[in-house]
Order: structure tokens, then C-alpha cells, then sequence
């Protein structure tokens, strides 16, 4: 019978759990299925997370091809979509797909391996999407972990799953072409295509590989000096590729295994798993926490009294805010659709302490840009820097913006990429261009109130505002 291969946040031909099963079980007669389902809800709105995403996709459309064993899209709610497969493919002797264990894809997964069920139709439905899924990584006494670092301590001491290896020439032979079937889903999906317009070379498979070998060829060794600048190519750009599921965190890291030489930077490769590690930990909270996506995970900060300030609000989006290096953050997040994790940082304290602004307006606004969007992750890093979250930044610590500028852009060269207002400004002055006396203003051509906007608030005030708040909490609930 048929094989159906439900392809998702796995856009990927090799070490790729469902799809390597599929293979496996299939003989002599059978016949593999691979399908896309384009949800309604999914393209409600196209920003760049979609546009990169769909042309993922697109990257894997183009590989199946190759292997003669073509994607075919569904379109609808999922259950009239796979009616109509259910209707159109004959007998199916399984649907092979990758379980989300968090988030909208979990409540699709638990609905549909149920809904399947009911139709008489074996599911296989594995784990993928981690080194270490969600259950896997526990307390002696069953519990969950809510601080990193015993966690990762434990995540340490695991054996590590082996490659999910992917029979190609299987796929080659047992790959069926049923497009015509299957016309509403390909309606959709053409359509869907006239909106691509993010260009880059940094999309599907291919690529992702490409990237990693160059990352462990040089920059891992040097990751836990160079990971904290902005200006300096130092990370391993792999989270828009673990998001599509271009590339599959086990080979990342069976990659860094036996391609990586301790001797040339062991503490930069040991940062590097750590920071997996800490993908996996996100996956684990949202997992056993998901009203995370919308409360605060300290029940006490559950009544915190968020400013609420439109204008701000814009201001910090666009890059406006009269700090440098938090606008050039944003900037840099609104043009290419990432940005760096020091400035997430940075500019997730800066909206929730010095704005005074809630979290959950910063996590939808990271979600609309991010080609890299988890929301495992998004929610994780803002709970942490607005210290509501599990093993959060202590709301007492709050990061001083100008010294952050100081510390991880000492030369100014990355506001500069992308301030280009403060181009000639000199280094003394870059981090906190609105303290030029008036003659250096005129001489860098850098207006500050024309040119480049005064500071929206006073650091120290809003500190201060920020602590008490968090504080008055504290005290009275
Ligand atoms: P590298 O430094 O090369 O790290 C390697 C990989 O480790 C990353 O690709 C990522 O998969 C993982 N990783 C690293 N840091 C973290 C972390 N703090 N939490 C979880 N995983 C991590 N990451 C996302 O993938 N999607 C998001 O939507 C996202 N939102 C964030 C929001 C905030 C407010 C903060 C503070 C962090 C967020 N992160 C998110 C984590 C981190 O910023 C990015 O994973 C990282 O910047 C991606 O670039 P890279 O691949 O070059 O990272």
C-alpha cells in the first residue's frame, strides 16, 4: 500500500526520523506518499518568517524531484485535507510524520493521530525535533527541570541518538507522482509562490550544510571569545535552518563530533553544544508550560502593571529609540529578519525595563520578523529578559543599554552597518551620540533631535521605576 509522508518543520532528505522509517518499512508494492499541508490559518498573513519558510519548502519541492518522488500539497482544515487524500490514495498503510511536542503543532498532532485512528489508518508519529525531546531529560523524582543548569548537566550524561539515515535510492524506486489528484493544494501552492521576495542564499538543505561546514571549519573554535560581538560573523547563523528543519540537530552535532579538533578551542565547541542544549531546555519548559505562550511562569509577576505606550512601542520597532546599538539592533531584525542573540537580549530588557513595556507585545513582534521564529525559544528568551520566566534574569540586574553598546560594540562598527545617520560620529560619542556638544554635532553631521532622536527615556529613572515595580509585586501579593 501507500506510505504517506507528512513533511512539516522537517524540510529535509537526510537524517530525518519519519521519513527514514517510511523508507525502511517499505517492500516490494508499496509506494511512498510525500505531502505538504498548507493550513489556512499558516497564510492569514505573509511576512518574511513565511517567505523564508515557504521557500524552504520550495528547496525541498526541488529535491524531491530530483529523487522522482514529488511533494504533493494539501490545502484546507486538516481534516477535509486528508479526506480528500484518504479519498484519492487508495489503500494507505501508514502516515509517518515528526510529533510536535509543543504549541499549535501539538494540539494538530494529538487531533489528527486520533482523527487517523478513527479512519482505520496506522500512524507512525516520531520524535525529531531535538537532541533530547521534552520527556527525555527529567528529575529522579519524574519532575521537570526549571533551571538550566542541572538540566544540562543531566542532558550531558544521556547517550546521544544516532543519524535518522535516509535510503535514497528507495526513494528513487518507490516514489509515486499523483499530482493531478491533488489539484487545490497545488492551486494554493503556486499561488503562495507569486509572494516570494526574501532573497538570499541561505535557504534549504544544501545550504544549511554549506554553512555549517564552514562554521566548524574555523569560528567554533573562537565561538566563546567572538559569540557576544555583533560586528564579528562569530555564531553559526544554524536557527533558521533548525526552524525549517533544513538541517537536523543530531547531525549538527555528530558533525562538531568528527569534524572538530578539541585541541584548536575545546571551550568554544563545549559554548556551541551548550547553547543546543539550551534549545532543547526551551522545548522542555514550553512542553510541560504551555500556558507560557501567554502568562507570565511566576505566578507572582502574573500582575505586573505593563506601561502602555503606542508611540514607543513604534519607536522601539523601527530602531528609533535614541539608543544606538538598541536601533541598530532593530534595524538590523527589520531588514534581513534576524537578529543577534546579544541584542536580543539587549533590546528584549530595553522594551520590558526601560519602557516598562510587556513581554508578550515583543515576543509577537519577534514572531511576525523572525526567519528563525521558535516559539519555544522566542517565549523562553523574553520570559528570561523581562525576569518572569523560569531561571529568568533577576529583575534587579537590569542591562544598562549604553554599557551593553560599550562592551559588545567597542568601535561602533555595527551601529554604524546600520545607523547610518551616525557614520561620522566619532567613537567617543557613538554609544551615547545625544551627549555631542552642538559644534561636534555639526561637524559629524549628525543633528541629534533632527538627524538622530535624543534617548526616549532616561536609563537611570527608568531603572529605578522598573525595580520598584517588579518589587511592589513582590511585596503585596
Ligand atoms: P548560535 O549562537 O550559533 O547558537 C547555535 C544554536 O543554538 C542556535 O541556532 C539555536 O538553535 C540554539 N540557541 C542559541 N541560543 C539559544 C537560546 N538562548 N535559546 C534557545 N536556543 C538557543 N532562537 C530561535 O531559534 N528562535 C527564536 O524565535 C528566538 N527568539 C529569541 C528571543 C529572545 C528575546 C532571546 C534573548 C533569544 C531568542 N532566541 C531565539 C535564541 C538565540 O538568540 C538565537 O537562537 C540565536 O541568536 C540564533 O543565531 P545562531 O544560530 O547564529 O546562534
Amino acid at each position: 500500500g501507500k506510505r504517506i509522508v507528512w513533511f512539516r518543520r522537517d524540510l529535509r532528505l537526510n537524517d530525518q526520523t519519519a521519513l527514514s522509517r517510511a523508507v525502511q518499512d517499505s517492500g516490494e508494492g508499496d509506494e511512498l506518499l510525500f505531502i505538504f499541508h498548507i493550513h489556512p490559518k499558516l497564510i492569514e498573513e505573509f511576512t518574511v518568517r513565511h517567505d523564508y519558510f515557504f521557500q524552504t519548502v520550495d528547496a525541498l519541492v526541488k529535491d524531491c524531484e530530483a529523487y522522482k518522488a514529488p511533494i504533493h500539497f494539501l490545502y484546507g482544515k486538516e481534516e477535509e485535507a486528508f479526506s480528500q487524500l484518504i479519498n484519492n490514495a487508495g489503500e494507505i498503510s501508514g502516515v509517518y510524520f515528526n510529533y510536535d511536542e509543543v504549541g499549535f503543532g501539538k494540539q494538530r498532532d494529538d487531533h489528527m493521530i486520533e482523527w487517523f485512528h478513527e479512519q482505520g489508518i496506522p500512524v507512525y508519529s516520531s520524535i525529531d525535533h531535538h537532541i533530547h525531546s521534552a520527556r527525555e531529560v527529567t528529575k529522579k523524582d519524574g519532575g521537570f527541570y526549571k533551571v538550566f543548569s542541572p538540566y544540562f548537566k543531566q542532558w550531558q550524561q544521556l547517550d546521544k541518538p544516532e543519524l535518522q539515515t535516509v535510503d535514497l535510492e528507495k526513494v528513487k524506486r518507490y516514489g509515486v507522482d499523483e499530482r493531478e489528484h491533488y489539484k487545490k493544494g497545488g492551486n494554493k501552492w503556486e499561488s503562495l509562490k507569486k509572494q516570494f521576495d526574501y532573497k538570499g542564499n541561505d535557504i534549504g538543505e544544501k545550504a544549511a550544510l554549506e554553512r555549517l561546514h564552514v562554521f566548524l571549519d574555523g569560528a567554533i573554535y573562537d565561538y566563546e571569545e567572538h559569540r557576544d560581538f555583533p560586528a564579528v560573523d562569530g555564531t553559526s547563523l544554524m536557527s533558521r535552518f533548525l526552524k525549517t528543519g533544513a538541517i537536523s540537530p543530531r547531525t549538527i552535532y555528530h558533525k562538531i563530533r568528527e569534524e572538530t579538533d578539541g585541541r584548536k578551542g575545546q571551550k568554544g565547541i563545549d559554548t556551541y553544544i551548550q547553547e543546543i542544549a539550551w534549545r532543547d531546555f526551551y522545548n522542555m519548559i514550553y512542553h510541560f508550560y504551555p500556558e507560557a505562550h501567554n502568562l507570565e511562569m511566576v505566578e507572582k509577576y502574573q500582575g505586573i502593571d505593563w506601561n502602555v505606550d503606542e508611540e514607543y512601542l513604534e519607536r522601539w520597532k523601527k530602531g528609533e529609540t535614541g539608543f544606538p546599538l538598541i536601533d541598530a539592533a532593530m534595524r538590523q531584525l527589520n531588514e534581513t529578519g534576524w537578529m543577534h542573540n546579544r541584542l536580543r537580549m539587549a533590546v528584549a530588557s530595553f522594551l520590558t525595563k526601560d519602557l516598562l513595556m510587556d513581554w508578550r507585545l515583543g515576543e509577537k513582534y519577534f514572531q511576525e520578523r523572525l526567519v528563525d521564529y521558535d516559539a519555544a525559544s522566542n517565549i523562553g528568551g523574553w520570559q528570561w529578559a523581562a525576569s518572569t520566566g523560569t531561571d529568568p534574569v533577576p529583575y534587579f540586574r537590569v542591562f544598562n543599554p549604553t554599557r551593553q553598546s560599550e562592551r559588545f560594540d567597542p568601535h561602533g562598527r555595527f551601529i554604524k552597518e546600520w545607523v547610518p545617520e551616525l557614520e561620522n560620529v566619532e567613537k567617543k560619542y557613538i554609544h551615547a551620540p545625544g551627549t555631542m556638544p552642538e559644534d561636534i554635532q555639526q561637524k559629524a553631521g549628525c543633528l541629534i533631535g533632527k538627524d538622530y532622536p535624543e534617548p526616549i527615556v532616561d536609563h537611570k529613572t527608568m531603572r529605578n521605576k522598573a525595580i520598584d515595580r517588579f518589587k511592589q509585586v513582590k511585596d503585596y501579593n
